[in-house]
């Protein structure tokens, strides 16, 4: 009978609670304060763990992230050296794609206008740019960034897509891959949607330099991690033109200041970190199918590679 912490030091973790005694009854859960010996934890189910928790865990043998990003865990310079696991979940993958599809609709039919114009009874209809007149580019193309392609493709847009080693791309996407074919990706972007996880190479890539590389005027969509974005090159970027908008669901410091700029400014439109959300079910879930691989000594290939880092 496993014993496992869950741990979080933004989150409350008593909603897995339920989901647990479904899926796994017989895990004994540990959270909160109330976390007994921590000897006796087999494994932990973590949201952003309290830093050096899980390092005093001496039996751990497993730590399974809630989420999709296991960037919450590798910047703690102790995490200990058992298997890390992520979550892979095509329902996941489906609620990240509705949003995508939604920022980039919004912007490129401009229905914040016709939203302002309904308030005030205004009737002003403007040309349509066709889907097929406008670039959307996904970086990182993973589980999440590939389900939006193919939802974007299906709505009529040009996508492409960009990933770090070649990929096998549905048929209508044009994908490209590394440093070396990261400028000819970005050429197309009219809109470009951030799906990389966070890691040392990806951390600010959201900078002026790439926005230059942009076709002017184009629209950010941020829905990988804070880091990713160089705020004061974002407001520099837009005040010059060179980006025309920025729809944001991720940032630095969650939740975002009342007094933060983006929150005042009309070209930029934040949400709360909802792009899409884990099912509790699915992580009680997959935390006994990991566990149960590892069991039966076969956890290695579902196990995130750490040296690559996502
Ligand atoms: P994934 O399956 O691991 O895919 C990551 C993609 O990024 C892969 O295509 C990978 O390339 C590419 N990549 C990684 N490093 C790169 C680099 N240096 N240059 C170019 N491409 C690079 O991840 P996922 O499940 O799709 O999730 C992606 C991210 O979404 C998560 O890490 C998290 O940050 C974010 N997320 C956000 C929310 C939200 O609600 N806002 C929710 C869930 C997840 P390869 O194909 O070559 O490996």
């Amino acid at each position: 009978m496993p014993t496992i912490a869950l741990l979080s030091s933004v989150a409350d973790m008593r909603h897995l609670h339920q989901a647990f005694q479904e899926e796994f009854p017989e895990a004994r859960l540990r959270m909160g304060d109330d976390l007994g010996a921590l000897c006796e934890i087999d494994a932990a189910v973590c949201w952003r763990p309290p830093p050096g928790l899980l390092a005093r865990m001496p039996n751990l043998a497993l730590i399974q992230s809630a989420a999709a990003g296991i960037d919450h865990l590798t910047s703690d310079p102790t995490l200990p050296d058992v298997p890390v696991f992520r979550i892979i979940d095509p329902a996941m993958a489906f609620g990240m794609a509705s949003y995508v599809c939604w920022a980039v609709v919004h912007r490129q039919r401009a229905m914040a206008d016709y939203l302002a114009h309904a308030q005030a009874h205004v009737w002003k209809p403007r040309r349509l740019e066709p889907p097929q007149q406008h670039g959307v580019g996904i970086a990182g193309l993973g589980t999440l960034g590939l389900a939006c392609a193919q939802a974007l493709m299906a709505l009529g847009y040009r996508v492409r897509g960009w990933s770090r080693t070649p990929r096998s791309a549905p048929a209508g996407l044009q994908a490209f891959h590394g440093d070396a074919q990261r400028d000819q990706f970005l050429s197309g972007c009219d809109t470009l949607v951030c799906l990389l996880p966070l890691t040392p190479e990806t951390m600010g890539i959201l900078s002026r330099d790439l926005f230059e590389r942009l076709p002017r005027g184009a629209h950010l969509v941020n829905v990988g991690r804070g880091a990713h974005l160089v705020e004061a090159d974002l407001l520099s970027a837009l005040d010059d033109g060179l980006l025309r908008a920025a729809t944001l669901d991720t940032f630095v410091e969650e939740p975002l200041p009342p007094a933060h700029p983006f929150w005042h400014d009309p070209r930029i439109t934040v949400t709360p970190h909802i792009a899409t959300a884990t099912s509790p079910v699915v992580i009680a879930r997959q935390t006994r199918l990991n566990l149960e691989r590892l069991r039966q000594g076969n956890a290695q290939a579902a196990a995130v590679d750490l040296k690559r880092g996502y």
